[in-house]
Protein backbone atom coordinates (compact mmCIF):
# COMPACT_ATOMS: atom_id res chain seq x y z
CA UNK A 1 0.00 0.00 0.00
CA UNK A 2 1.54 3.45 -0.81
CA UNK A 3 1.42 5.70 1.55
CA UNK A 4 1.37 9.26 -0.58
CA UNK A 5 3.60 10.73 2.30
CA UNK A 6 7.32 11.71 3.58
CA UNK A 7 9.47 9.15 5.32
CA UNK A 8 10.94 11.34 7.96
CA UNK A 9 12.82 10.18 11.37
CA UNK A 10 10.61 7.12 11.10
CA UNK A 11 7.00 8.46 10.70
CA UNK A 12 5.32 8.83 7.25
CA UNK A 13 4.27 13.04 8.08
CA UNK A 14 1.57 14.48 5.51
CA UNK A 15 3.08 17.64 3.65
CA UNK A 16 1.62 20.81 3.29
CA UNK A 17 -0.06 20.36 -0.20
CA UNK A 18 -0.21 17.49 -2.74
CA UNK A 19 0.18 16.43 -6.86
CA UNK A 20 -1.11 13.77 -8.55
CA UNK A 21 1.51 11.22 -9.67
CA UNK A 22 1.18 10.90 -13.37
CA UNK A 23 1.92 7.32 -14.28
CA UNK A 24 2.62 6.29 -17.89
CA UNK A 25 -0.60 3.81 -17.51
CA UNK A 26 -2.18 2.56 -14.58
CA UNK A 27 -3.52 4.17 -11.03
CA UNK A 28 -2.70 7.49 -10.55
CA UNK A 29 -1.44 8.44 -6.79
CA UNK A 30 -1.79 11.32 -4.34
CA UNK A 31 1.40 12.83 -3.29
CA UNK A 32 2.31 14.88 -0.56
CA UNK A 33 4.42 17.88 -1.45
CA UNK A 34 7.60 18.25 0.82
CA UNK A 35 8.03 22.12 2.40
CA UNK A 36 11.43 23.98 2.90
CA UNK A 37 10.17 23.05 7.21
CA UNK A 38 9.88 19.47 6.28
CA UNK A 39 13.22 18.97 4.54
CA UNK A 40 14.76 20.78 7.73
CA UNK A 41 13.01 18.15 9.72
CA UNK A 42 14.80 14.76 7.74
CA UNK A 43 18.27 17.62 7.96
CA UNK A 44 18.00 17.43 11.49
CA UNK A 45 17.06 13.97 12.02
CA UNK A 46 19.97 12.84 10.32
CA UNK A 47 21.93 15.09 11.79
CA UNK A 48 21.52 13.48 14.99
CA UNK A 49 21.36 10.30 13.82
CA UNK A 50 24.90 10.67 12.07
CA UNK A 51 26.95 10.77 15.45
CA UNK A 52 26.16 7.19 16.60
CA UNK A 53 25.77 5.83 12.85
CA UNK A 54 29.16 6.72 11.79
CA UNK A 55 30.56 4.67 14.68
CA UNK A 56 28.29 1.64 14.25
CA UNK A 57 30.78 -1.11 12.70
CA UNK A 58 30.91 -2.35 9.77
CA UNK A 59 29.18 -5.34 10.42
CA UNK A 60 26.09 -4.10 11.80
CA UNK A 61 26.24 -1.43 8.57
CA UNK A 62 26.45 -4.67 6.23
CA UNK A 63 23.46 -6.86 7.96
CA UNK A 64 21.54 -3.42 7.38
CA UNK A 65 22.12 -3.15 3.59
CA UNK A 66 21.61 -7.08 3.32
CA UNK A 67 18.11 -6.39 5.35
CA UNK A 68 17.45 -3.59 2.80
CA UNK A 69 17.67 -5.70 0.07
CA UNK A 70 16.07 -8.84 1.65
CA UNK A 71 12.90 -6.67 2.70
CA UNK A 72 13.03 -4.89 -1.13
CA UNK A 73 12.80 -8.54 -2.76
CA UNK A 74 9.82 -9.52 -0.29
CA UNK A 75 7.62 -6.55 -1.78
CA UNK A 76 9.02 -7.57 -5.07
CA UNK A 77 6.06 -8.16 -6.84
CA UNK A 78 4.33 -5.05 -5.89
CA UNK A 79 7.50 -3.17 -6.49
CA UNK A 80 7.56 -4.15 -9.93
CA UNK A 81 3.52 -3.72 -10.36
CA UNK A 82 3.95 -0.05 -9.57
CA UNK A 83 6.94 0.62 -11.37
CA UNK A 84 5.57 -0.85 -14.50
CA UNK A 85 2.78 1.32 -14.20
CA UNK A 86 4.62 4.65 -13.52
CA UNK A 87 7.90 4.16 -15.99
CA UNK A 88 5.92 2.36 -18.56
CA UNK A 89 9.15 -0.02 -18.54
CA UNK A 90 8.55 -3.99 -19.03
CA UNK A 91 7.89 -6.42 -16.18
CA UNK A 92 11.22 -8.55 -17.44
CA UNK A 93 13.64 -5.23 -17.65
CA UNK A 94 12.04 -4.29 -13.88
CA UNK A 95 12.73 -7.60 -12.25
CA UNK A 96 16.56 -7.53 -13.35
CA UNK A 97 16.41 -3.75 -12.38
CA UNK A 98 15.52 -4.90 -9.03
CA UNK A 99 17.70 -7.85 -8.64
CA UNK A 100 21.15 -5.77 -9.55
CA UNK A 101 19.60 -3.08 -6.98
CA UNK A 102 19.88 -5.79 -4.41
CA UNK A 103 23.10 -7.14 -6.08
CA UNK A 104 24.25 -3.37 -5.65
CA UNK A 105 23.44 -3.55 -1.55
CA UNK A 106 24.71 -7.06 -0.91
CA UNK A 107 27.92 -6.11 -2.91
CA UNK A 108 28.60 -2.98 -0.88
CA UNK A 109 28.14 -5.02 2.43
CA UNK A 110 30.89 -7.63 1.75
CA UNK A 111 33.21 -4.66 0.38
CA UNK A 112 32.83 -2.83 3.62
CA UNK A 113 33.12 -6.68 5.82
CA UNK A 114 36.54 -6.43 4.07
CA UNK A 115 37.59 -3.32 5.94
CA UNK A 116 40.21 -2.31 2.65
CA UNK A 117 37.80 0.81 2.16
CA UNK A 118 39.44 2.42 5.29
CA UNK A 119 42.68 2.82 3.91
CA UNK A 120 44.24 2.58 7.16
CA UNK A 121 48.23 3.54 7.82
CA UNK A 122 49.80 3.56 11.09
CA UNK A 123 53.33 5.71 11.46
CA UNK A 124 54.36 4.74 14.47
CA UNK A 125 55.83 7.47 16.88
CA UNK A 126 59.42 8.13 16.90
CA UNK A 127 60.42 9.51 20.26
CA UNK A 128 64.24 9.38 19.84
CA UNK A 129 63.75 11.02 16.83
CA UNK A 130 66.62 13.95 16.15
CA UNK A 131 66.26 16.99 16.26
CA UNK A 132 62.58 16.74 16.16
CA UNK A 133 60.61 13.27 17.67
CA UNK A 134 57.90 12.27 15.50
CA UNK A 135 54.58 11.97 17.27
CA UNK A 136 52.46 8.73 16.24
CA UNK A 137 49.86 9.06 13.30
CA UNK A 138 47.24 7.00 12.56
CA UNK A 139 44.72 7.60 9.66
CA UNK A 140 41.44 6.29 8.31
CA UNK A 141 38.45 7.07 6.22
CA UNK A 142 35.72 8.60 8.10
CA UNK A 143 32.24 9.34 6.98
CA UNK A 144 31.39 12.72 5.69
CA UNK A 145 27.56 13.01 7.14
CA UNK A 146 24.30 13.38 6.19
CA UNK A 147 24.10 12.89 2.41
CA UNK A 148 21.41 14.16 -0.14
CA UNK A 149 20.26 11.76 -2.59
CA UNK A 150 18.94 12.50 -5.87
CA UNK A 151 17.68 9.69 -8.36
CA UNK A 152 17.02 9.66 -12.43
CA UNK A 153 13.80 8.85 -14.12
CA UNK A 154 15.02 5.96 -16.07
CA UNK A 155 16.65 3.41 -13.73
CA UNK A 156 13.67 3.70 -10.75
CA UNK A 157 15.24 1.07 -8.51
CA UNK A 158 18.87 0.85 -9.15
CA UNK A 159 19.70 4.57 -9.63
CA UNK A 160 16.92 5.73 -7.04
CA UNK A 161 15.49 5.47 -3.58
CA UNK A 162 17.58 2.01 -2.78
CA UNK A 163 20.22 2.80 -5.10
CA UNK A 164 23.93 2.75 -5.74
CA UNK A 165 24.27 6.40 -4.05
CA UNK A 166 22.30 5.45 -1.17
CA UNK A 167 23.49 1.89 -0.70
CA UNK A 168 27.50 3.52 -0.73
CA UNK A 169 26.33 6.08 1.65
CA UNK A 170 24.73 3.82 4.31
CA UNK A 171 28.24 1.82 3.88
CA UNK A 172 30.26 4.45 4.38
CA UNK A 173 28.67 5.15 7.42
CA UNK A 174 26.22 8.40 6.09
CA UNK A 175 22.83 8.93 6.56
CA UNK A 176 20.98 9.93 3.55
CA UNK A 177 17.84 11.88 2.80
CA UNK A 178 16.14 10.79 -1.21
CA UNK A 179 14.17 13.78 -2.94
CA UNK A 180 12.13 11.07 -4.51
CA UNK A 181 11.59 11.46 -8.34
CA UNK A 182 8.83 12.97 -9.59
CA UNK A 183 8.38 10.02 -12.61
CA UNK A 184 7.93 7.34 -10.37
CA UNK A 185 7.05 8.27 -6.31
CA UNK A 186 5.23 5.83 -5.54
CA UNK A 187 8.07 2.92 -6.64
CA UNK A 188 10.14 5.48 -3.99
CA UNK A 189 7.45 5.34 -1.41
CA UNK A 190 7.25 1.49 -1.59
CA UNK A 191 11.18 0.99 -1.79
CA UNK A 192 11.36 3.62 1.49
CA UNK A 193 8.58 1.22 3.48
CA UNK A 194 11.27 -1.68 2.96
CA UNK A 195 14.21 0.70 4.02
CA UNK A 196 12.39 1.59 7.33
CA UNK A 197 11.21 -1.87 7.87
CA UNK A 198 15.39 -2.94 7.47
CA UNK A 199 16.54 -0.35 9.44
CA UNK A 200 13.66 -1.40 12.51
CA UNK A 201 14.25 -4.94 11.75
CA UNK A 202 18.49 -3.75 12.81
CA UNK A 203 17.53 -1.55 15.20
CA UNK A 204 19.09 1.22 13.75
CA UNK A 205 18.10 4.90 14.76
CA UNK A 206 15.32 6.17 11.94
CA UNK A 207 17.23 9.51 11.04
CA UNK A 208 19.47 7.37 9.03
CA UNK A 209 17.35 7.46 5.99
CA UNK A 210 14.36 9.97 4.97
CA UNK A 211 12.36 10.17 1.89
CA UNK A 212 10.86 13.76 0.90
CA UNK A 213 8.54 14.02 -2.67
CA UNK A 214 7.85 16.88 -4.48
CA UNK A 215 6.47 17.61 -7.78
CA UNK A 216 8.65 20.87 -7.90
CA UNK A 217 12.45 22.70 -7.54
CA UNK A 218 12.22 24.27 -4.54
CA UNK A 219 12.49 21.24 -2.09
CA UNK A 220 15.59 20.00 -3.89
CA UNK A 221 17.22 23.57 -3.37
CA UNK A 222 16.42 23.58 0.08
CA UNK A 223 17.62 20.49 0.65
CA UNK A 224 21.10 20.99 -0.99
CA UNK A 225 21.45 24.08 0.97
CA UNK A 226 20.37 23.02 3.99
CA UNK A 227 23.26 23.43 6.25
CA UNK A 228 23.44 19.70 7.84
CA UNK A 229 23.92 18.23 4.62
CA UNK A 230 27.49 17.52 3.91
CA UNK A 231 27.39 15.89 0.49
CA UNK A 232 25.24 15.09 -2.72
CA UNK A 233 24.77 12.10 -5.18
CA UNK A 234 22.97 13.00 -8.37
CA UNK A 235 21.64 10.95 -11.36
CA UNK A 236 19.67 13.00 -14.06
CA UNK A 237 20.37 15.46 -16.52
CA UNK A 238 23.01 18.35 -17.57
CA UNK A 239 20.33 20.97 -16.63
CA UNK A 240 19.34 19.45 -13.53
CA UNK A 241 22.73 18.71 -12.33
CA UNK A 242 24.49 21.94 -12.84
CA UNK A 243 21.72 24.01 -11.28
CA UNK A 244 22.09 21.50 -8.47
CA UNK A 245 26.09 21.78 -8.47
CA UNK A 246 25.97 25.22 -8.25
CA UNK A 247 24.13 25.68 -5.73
CA UNK A 248 26.08 23.43 -3.53
CA UNK A 249 29.02 25.71 -4.49
CA UNK A 250 27.91 28.70 -3.77
CA UNK A 251 26.76 27.87 0.15
CA UNK A 252 28.33 29.58 2.95
CA UNK A 253 30.19 26.02 3.05
CA UNK A 254 30.37 24.71 -0.33
CA UNK A 255 29.85 20.88 -0.25
CA UNK A 256 30.74 18.07 -2.85
CA UNK A 257 28.24 17.60 -5.30
CA UNK A 258 28.48 14.01 -7.21
CA UNK A 259 26.51 14.62 -10.40
CA UNK A 260 26.16 11.39 -13.06
CA UNK A 261 24.86 12.93 -16.20
CA UNK A 262 24.65 12.66 -19.40
CA UNK A 263 26.39 11.63 -22.28
CA UNK A 264 26.98 10.93 -26.21
CA UNK A 265 28.81 7.61 -26.03
CA UNK A 266 30.92 8.21 -29.06
CA UNK A 267 31.37 5.01 -30.82
CA UNK A 268 34.63 4.26 -32.90
CA UNK A 269 34.86 2.22 -35.89
CA UNK A 270 38.03 1.50 -37.81
CA UNK A 271 38.94 0.62 -41.19
CA UNK A 272 39.80 -2.97 -40.89
CA UNK A 273 37.24 -3.34 -38.47
CA UNK A 274 34.55 -1.70 -40.67
CA UNK A 275 35.85 -3.84 -43.67
CA UNK A 276 35.24 -7.10 -41.78
CA UNK A 277 31.92 -7.11 -39.72
CA UNK A 278 30.01 -3.71 -41.06
CA UNK A 279 26.68 -5.37 -40.77
CA UNK A 280 27.34 -7.05 -37.57
CA UNK A 281 28.81 -4.02 -35.70
CA UNK A 282 25.65 -2.24 -37.08
CA UNK A 283 23.17 -4.41 -35.99
CA UNK A 284 24.86 -4.67 -32.52
CA UNK A 285 24.56 -0.35 -32.72
CA UNK A 286 20.82 -0.28 -33.54
CA UNK A 287 20.06 -2.77 -30.46
CA UNK A 288 22.11 -0.62 -28.25
CA UNK A 289 20.64 1.90 -29.46
CA UNK A 290 17.24 1.48 -29.17
CA UNK A 291 17.64 -0.56 -25.24
CA UNK A 292 15.06 1.19 -22.96
CA UNK A 293 13.89 3.51 -25.77
CA UNK A 294 17.40 5.26 -25.91
CA UNK A 295 16.55 5.86 -22.09
CA UNK A 296 20.00 4.83 -21.23
CA UNK A 297 22.87 7.35 -20.02
CA UNK A 298 25.46 5.02 -21.91
CA UNK A 299 23.06 4.83 -24.94
CA UNK A 300 26.01 4.91 -27.81
CA UNK A 301 24.49 8.23 -29.44
CA UNK A 302 27.55 9.30 -31.47
CA UNK A 303 29.36 7.08 -34.01
CA UNK A 304 32.27 8.02 -36.36
CA UNK A 305 32.25 5.89 -39.47
CA UNK A 306 34.93 5.92 -42.26
CA UNK A 307 33.86 6.93 -45.82
CA UNK A 308 33.49 4.65 -48.38
CA UNK A 309 31.47 1.86 -49.80
CA UNK A 310 31.71 -0.13 -46.13
CA UNK A 311 30.67 2.75 -44.55
CA UNK A 312 28.11 2.83 -46.94
CA UNK A 313 27.23 -0.64 -45.99
CA UNK A 314 26.98 0.03 -42.63
CA UNK A 315 23.95 2.62 -43.44
CA UNK A 316 22.13 0.62 -45.28
CA UNK A 317 21.98 -2.10 -42.77
CA UNK A 318 21.38 1.01 -40.19
CA UNK A 319 18.93 1.50 -42.06
CA UNK A 320 17.26 -1.82 -42.02
CA UNK A 321 17.26 -2.72 -38.99
CA UNK A 322 15.68 0.27 -37.69
CA UNK A 323 12.42 -0.15 -40.13
CA UNK A 324 11.88 -3.35 -37.47
CA UNK A 325 11.61 -0.98 -34.81
CA UNK A 326 8.64 0.11 -33.26
CA UNK A 327 7.35 3.11 -31.60
CA UNK A 328 7.57 2.34 -27.67
CA UNK A 329 6.07 4.32 -24.57
CA UNK A 330 8.94 6.79 -23.07
CA UNK A 331 9.36 7.38 -18.97
CA UNK A 332 7.36 10.62 -19.14
CA UNK A 333 5.61 12.73 -21.98
CA UNK A 334 7.47 15.51 -20.97
CA UNK A 335 10.64 13.45 -21.87
CA UNK A 336 8.65 12.35 -25.16
CA UNK A 337 8.35 15.76 -25.85
CA UNK A 338 11.53 17.16 -25.63
CA UNK A 339 13.12 14.51 -27.79
CA UNK A 340 11.08 15.56 -30.68
CA UNK A 341 11.69 18.80 -30.10
CA UNK A 342 15.50 18.35 -29.89
CA UNK A 343 14.83 16.29 -32.94
CA UNK A 344 12.99 19.03 -34.78
CA UNK A 345 16.05 21.24 -33.80
CA UNK A 346 18.75 18.67 -35.34
CA UNK A 347 17.13 18.95 -38.78
CA UNK A 348 18.02 22.92 -38.89
CA UNK A 349 21.68 22.22 -38.66
CA UNK A 350 23.17 22.77 -42.11
CA UNK A 351 24.63 20.26 -43.86
CA UNK A 352 22.64 17.32 -41.67
CA UNK A 353 21.33 14.10 -43.80
CA UNK A 354 18.54 12.20 -42.40
CA UNK A 355 19.38 8.46 -42.41
CA UNK A 356 16.70 7.26 -40.72
CA UNK A 357 13.18 9.66 -39.53
CA UNK A 358 10.27 8.77 -37.84
CA UNK A 359 7.36 10.34 -37.14
CA UNK A 360 6.87 12.20 -33.89
CA UNK A 361 3.96 11.03 -31.54
CA UNK A 362 2.63 12.26 -28.11
CA UNK A 363 4.69 10.14 -24.99
CA UNK A 364 6.11 7.70 -27.48
CA UNK A 365 9.43 7.51 -29.30
CA UNK A 366 10.81 6.25 -32.34
CA UNK A 367 14.59 6.04 -33.93
CA UNK A 368 15.86 8.99 -35.75
CA UNK A 369 19.11 8.61 -37.05
CA UNK A 370 21.19 11.10 -39.34
CA UNK A 371 24.53 11.75 -40.35
CA UNK A 372 27.40 14.32 -41.07
CA UNK A 373 30.33 15.34 -42.08
CA UNK A 374 33.67 15.55 -39.44
CA UNK A 375 34.00 19.22 -40.36
CA UNK A 376 30.42 20.12 -40.09
CA UNK A 377 29.99 18.09 -36.48
CA UNK A 378 33.20 19.66 -35.36
CA UNK A 379 31.51 23.21 -35.81
CA UNK A 380 28.08 22.52 -34.23
CA UNK A 381 27.73 22.99 -30.72
CA UNK A 382 23.88 21.60 -30.94
CA UNK A 383 25.26 18.09 -32.65
CA UNK A 384 27.09 17.44 -29.83
CA UNK A 385 24.79 17.51 -26.82
CA UNK A 386 23.17 14.48 -25.28
CA UNK A 387 19.45 13.94 -26.96
CA UNK A 388 17.39 11.63 -24.77
CA UNK A 389 15.66 9.06 -26.61
CA UNK A 390 16.36 7.16 -29.57
CA UNK A 391 18.34 9.75 -31.18
CA UNK A 392 22.26 9.15 -32.93
CA UNK A 393 24.48 10.92 -35.04
CA UNK A 394 26.99 9.69 -37.33
CA UNK A 395 29.98 11.20 -38.42
CA UNK A 396 31.84 10.25 -42.25
CA UNK A 397 35.23 10.39 -41.61
CA UNK A 398 37.54 10.83 -44.84
CA UNK A 399 40.94 9.73 -42.78
CA UNK A 400 42.08 9.08 -39.39
CA UNK A 401 43.41 12.63 -38.49
CA UNK A 402 39.38 13.90 -38.91
CA UNK A 403 38.88 11.11 -36.30
CA UNK A 404 41.66 11.92 -33.93
CA UNK A 405 40.17 15.56 -34.39
CA UNK A 406 36.60 14.39 -33.33
CA UNK A 407 38.02 12.09 -30.41
CA UNK A 408 40.02 15.87 -29.52
CA UNK A 409 36.88 18.05 -29.92
CA UNK A 410 35.18 15.44 -27.46
CA UNK A 411 33.70 16.89 -24.16
CA UNK A 412 33.60 14.62 -21.05
CA UNK A 413 32.09 11.04 -21.68
CA UNK A 414 31.09 8.30 -19.30
CA UNK A 415 32.45 5.89 -22.03
CA UNK A 416 34.05 5.71 -25.28
CA UNK A 417 34.16 2.43 -27.61
CA UNK A 418 36.39 1.31 -30.41
CA UNK A 419 35.72 -1.04 -33.05
CA UNK A 420 38.98 -2.72 -34.13
CA UNK A 421 41.09 -5.47 -35.96
CA UNK A 422 44.88 -6.08 -35.20
CA UNK A 423 45.60 -4.10 -37.91
CA UNK A 424 43.93 -0.75 -37.10
CA UNK A 425 46.11 -1.19 -33.87
CA UNK A 426 48.04 1.77 -34.88
CA UNK A 427 45.14 4.09 -34.94
CA UNK A 428 43.43 2.46 -32.16
CA UNK A 429 46.44 3.12 -30.00
CA UNK A 430 46.34 7.47 -31.13
CA UNK A 431 42.71 7.07 -30.46
CA UNK A 432 43.21 5.41 -26.52
CA UNK A 433 45.90 8.04 -25.99
CA UNK A 434 43.41 11.30 -26.34
CA UNK A 435 40.07 8.80 -24.89
CA UNK A 436 41.53 8.45 -21.76
CA UNK A 437 41.39 12.26 -20.58
CA UNK A 438 37.53 12.11 -21.61
CA UNK A 439 35.37 9.22 -20.50
CA UNK A 440 35.56 7.30 -17.50
CA UNK A 441 35.10 3.95 -19.23
CA UNK A 442 36.77 2.69 -22.76
CA UNK A 443 35.58 -0.40 -24.45
CA UNK A 444 36.33 -2.53 -27.68
CA UNK A 445 34.70 -4.53 -29.71
CA UNK A 446 31.48 -4.05 -27.72
CA UNK A 447 28.40 -1.56 -26.66
CA UNK A 448 28.63 0.67 -23.75
CA UNK A 449 24.70 -0.11 -22.72
CA UNK A 450 25.28 -2.16 -19.81
CA UNK A 451 27.38 -1.29 -16.76
CA UNK A 452 28.64 -3.80 -14.73
CA UNK A 453 28.92 -3.48 -10.75
CA UNK A 454 32.36 -4.71 -10.16
CA UNK A 455 35.20 -3.31 -8.30
CA UNK A 456 37.01 -2.29 -11.56
CA UNK A 457 33.81 -0.40 -13.24
CA UNK A 458 34.11 3.36 -13.73
CA UNK A 459 30.95 4.90 -13.94
CA UNK A 460 31.67 8.78 -14.61
CA UNK A 461 34.26 10.85 -16.15
CA UNK A 462 34.90 14.45 -16.47
CA UNK A 463 32.56 17.36 -17.10
CA UNK A 464 29.79 16.80 -18.08
CA UNK A 465 29.24 13.15 -17.92
CA UNK A 466 29.69 13.82 -13.86
CA UNK A 467 30.88 16.75 -11.93
CA UNK A 468 33.91 15.08 -10.61
CA UNK A 469 36.13 12.73 -12.59
CA UNK A 470 38.08 10.97 -9.95
CA UNK A 471 35.30 8.47 -9.14
CA UNK A 472 32.29 6.23 -9.92
CA UNK A 473 28.79 6.05 -9.26
CA UNK A 474 29.19 1.81 -9.92
CA UNK A 475 30.91 -0.18 -8.07
CA UNK A 476 32.16 -0.81 -4.65
CA UNK A 477 34.88 2.18 -4.76
CA UNK A 478 31.69 4.59 -5.00
CA UNK A 479 31.98 4.47 -1.39
CA UNK A 480 35.47 6.91 -1.74
CA UNK A 481 32.50 10.00 -2.62
CA UNK A 482 31.13 10.05 1.13
CA UNK A 483 34.37 8.93 2.90
CA UNK A 484 37.30 11.55 3.99
CA UNK A 485 40.12 10.95 5.66
CA UNK A 486 41.35 11.49 9.03
CA UNK A 487 44.46 11.38 10.96
CA UNK A 488 44.53 11.05 14.27
CA UNK A 489 48.04 12.46 16.31
CA UNK A 490 48.72 10.80 19.77
CA UNK A 491 45.62 9.75 20.29
CA UNK A 492 44.70 7.48 22.95
CA UNK A 493 43.97 3.93 21.63
CA UNK A 494 40.38 3.34 23.37
CA UNK A 495 39.55 6.66 22.10
CA UNK A 496 40.56 5.99 18.73
CA UNK A 497 37.55 4.40 16.45
CA UNK A 498 37.36 0.64 16.87
CA UNK A 499 38.54 -0.04 13.50
CA UNK A 500 41.70 1.85 14.07
CA UNK A 501 43.01 0.35 16.99
CA UNK A 502 46.02 -2.06 17.36
P1 LIG B 1 16.39 15.11 -14.27
O1 LIG B 1 15.21 15.70 -14.94
O2 LIG B 1 17.61 15.96 -14.17
O3 LIG B 1 15.91 14.63 -12.83
C1 LIG B 1 16.78 14.13 -11.82
C2 LIG B 1 16.37 14.67 -10.44
O4 LIG B 1 16.83 16.02 -10.32
C3 LIG B 1 14.87 14.73 -10.19
O5 LIG B 1 14.62 14.45 -8.83
C4 LIG B 1 14.52 16.15 -10.53
O6 LIG B 1 13.36 16.57 -9.86
C5 LIG B 1 15.75 16.91 -10.02
N1 LIG B 1 15.95 18.17 -10.72
C6 LIG B 1 16.11 18.32 -12.07
N2 LIG B 1 16.29 19.63 -12.36
C7 LIG B 1 16.26 20.31 -11.18
C8 LIG B 1 16.39 21.69 -10.82
N3 LIG B 1 16.61 22.62 -11.75
N4 LIG B 1 16.32 22.03 -9.54
C9 LIG B 1 16.09 21.07 -8.60
N5 LIG B 1 15.95 19.75 -8.88
C10 LIG B 1 16.04 19.37 -10.15
O7 LIG B 1 16.86 13.77 -15.01
P2 LIG B 1 15.97 12.57 -15.60
O8 LIG B 1 15.19 13.09 -16.78
O9 LIG B 1 15.24 11.92 -14.52
O10 LIG B 1 17.05 11.54 -16.13
C11 LIG B 1 17.50 11.51 -17.45
C12 LIG B 1 18.93 12.02 -17.55
O11 LIG B 1 19.73 11.34 -16.62
C13 LIG B 1 19.56 11.76 -18.91
O12 LIG B 1 20.28 12.89 -19.31
C14 LIG B 1 20.49 10.58 -18.65
O13 LIG B 1 21.60 10.52 -19.52
C15 LIG B 1 20.92 10.88 -17.24
N6 LIG B 1 21.36 9.69 -16.54
C16 LIG B 1 22.66 9.61 -16.16
C17 LIG B 1 23.11 8.47 -15.51
C18 LIG B 1 24.55 8.36 -15.10
O14 LIG B 1 24.86 7.45 -14.37
N7 LIG B 1 25.42 9.23 -15.53
C19 LIG B 1 22.23 7.42 -15.23
C20 LIG B 1 20.91 7.54 -15.61
C21 LIG B 1 20.49 8.70 -16.26
P3 LIG B 1 12.24 17.40 -10.63
O15 LIG B 1 11.84 16.56 -11.81
O16 LIG B 1 11.19 17.61 -9.61
O17 LIG B 1 12.88 18.68 -11.07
Amino acid sequence: MIKGKHLIDGTWVDGPSTFQSTPVQGTSHIIHNASSNLVGEAAQAAHNAYQNYAFTSSSSRAQLLRSIASEINKRGQEISTICEQETGLPQARLIGERGRTTNQLEQFATYIEKGDYLQRSVDQALPERDPIPRPELRKMMRPFGPVAIFGASNFPLAFSTAGGDTAAALAAGCPVIVKGHPAHPATSDLISQAILSAIIKCDMDPGIFSLVQDSGVKVAQALVTHPHITAVGFTGSLQGGKTLFDLCNQRPVPIPFYGEMGSLNPVFVLPESLDKSAAKIAKGWVESLNLGVGQFCTKPGLLILPEGNKGDEFISTVQQQLEDVSANLMLTSGIAESYWHDVEKIQTVPGIKAIFQSKAQAASASPNVFSTTAAQWLQSDILQEEIFGPYAIIVRTTDQEEMLAIANHLQGQLTATIFLEDTDHETALKLLQVLEQKAGRILANGYPTGVEVAESMVHGGPYPASTFMATTSVGSTAIQRFLKPVCYQNIPQSLLPQELQD
